[in-house]
């Protein structure tokens, strides 16, 4: 047996536990259990309960007192990021904000190329630790599983050194690492041939690579008029399907379609929904595809935020994650953005935590984390204070003073 922890007493565990995936919650449907006490065993829970209880029950378990209110939930899982990458696009955020269009932006040498001349010019160990330090960040203010996309470098050589970045990145980071491809970003410019024949050389050459080095199991494409079109990523999607790729879509951004290429291809979930209509929403609904909010590219955009509450309403299972980029989302604080969404979109707070812990995990198909019960990860973050709805109502100010990953204690303020 492996030694024991025991972390408590805690003012209030919200365990996240007997939720529904899908639809609407409401805060007394939230379990929260008071004056408790975490037993860890090895990397994983063996026991949430009652602190005295436990603390009789475990003699030989070894203590970790805390003195002081605090409020202990999930560590959070952010299932859509975009952190490596090269450069900074703060210009091109100015020249927004100062009413430039995209074109003349992109005229001015900014826009997503920029990003992808700055990532490939970095080297793989350049790259991976850009990446690291954005991951650590990201770690200590909760996040202890990040999803992180390629993208930056569309060309078999450039997406395979991001790639490879993050696998680095993830052996140097505590928080958990989950790579997708996004080598269907967009057509790179250097690239000669038509939409569908970058595509065809990306799933002919690029995904056996993949998965000879086990880089990643998940493939994502771009599907927008200005990337590609739903008939375009449909081959595409094909490939990668029977390759047994899990798929992922950035989907009604600006113009719908996405969401019904999602839906038609089983894909884990579906991204940005900005743009959806009711058409969209009821088929996202009645599907096992997660709709994942990204309130981070609203705000970065000054675009409207994904209609969550309709999401919701109608059964969709609705995930909440940062986008954190370079170009529309530069942010990347995903307590604040979601407590931004939940206020505009009017969710309780029972459907912003679960849509920041497992039901993003279900989006990136992990069962073992985003709850705090038995068998789960021990992965849990500790807030200074005795009522869980301070957290949000503090809009992302309030951090979390331990962040507990895989058992161990990665970041402690206390
Ligand atoms: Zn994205």
């Amino acid at each position: 047996m492996k030694k024991l922890k025991l972390i408590g007493p805690i003012t209030q565990v919200l365990t996240l536990d007997h939720l529904p995936l899908k639809g609407a919650l409401m805060d007394d449907q939230l379990e929260i259990i008071e004056q408790a006490g975490i037993l860890i065993e090895g990397e994983k829970i063996l026991q949430v309960g009652k602190w005295e209880s436990l603390c009789k029950a475990f003699p030989e378990a070894e203590i970790f007192e805390l003195k002081g209110d605090f409020v202990v939930l999930p560590g959070m899982v952010d299932c859509h990021t975009h952190i490596c990458f090269g450069g900074s696009r703060a210009k091109d955020f100015a020249m927004r904000n100062a009413g430039k269009t995209y074109l003349e932006i992109a005229q001015a040498g900014g826009g997503i190329w920029d990003t992808v001349t700055q990532t490939r010019k970095l080297s793989p160990s350049e790259l991976a630790k850009i990446t690291a330090n954005h991951a650590n960040r990201h770690l200590s203010e909760g996040v202890t599983t990040i999803e992180v996309k390629s993208g930056y470098g569309l060309s078999v050589e450039e997406e395979l050194k991001m790639l490879r970045a993050i696998q680095e990145a993830n052996r140097s980071t505590s928080a958990d690492l989950v790579s997708t491809c996004l080598a269907a970003h967009m057509k790179p410019r250097d690239f000669s041939g038509s939409n569908s024949e970058y595509l065809e050389m990306i799933s002919a050459t690029l995904f056996p690579i993949l998965k000879k080095e086990k880089l990643t199991n998940r493939i994502d494409a771009f599907v927008e008029k200005s990337a590609f079109s739903s008939d375009e990523i449909s081959p595409y999607f094909q490939h990668a399907k029977e390759g047994g790729f899990d798929l992922t879509v950035h989907a009604d951004q600006f113009s719908v379609g996405g969401s019904k290429v999602a839906v038609k291809f089983g894909a884990r979930s579906a991204d940005h929904l900005e743009a959806s209509g009711d058409e969209e929403i009821q088929l996202l609904a009645q599907s096992n595809t997660i709709a994942v909010a990204l309130p981070g590219a609203s705000i970065g955009l000054g675009c409207a935020f994904t209609p969550a509450r309709k999401l919701l309403d109608k059964g969709a299972a609705l995930a909440i994650a940062s986008d954190w980029n370079p170009g529309s989302a530069p942010m990347g604080d995903l307590m604040a953005q979601a407590s931004i969404l939940a206020t505009f979109e009017k969710l309780s707070t029972a459907e912003v935590l679960a849509g920041i812990t497992f039901r993003a995990a279900a989006a990136l198909g992990l069962n073992d984390r985003g709850k705090l019960s038995a068998g789960q990860l021990a992965d849990f973050i500790l807030f200074p204070a005795s009522d869980y709805r301070e957290i949000l109502y503090q809009q992302g100010k309030m951090k979390p003073v331990e962040v507990w990953k895989k058992g161990s204690k990665e970041v402690g303020r206390l």
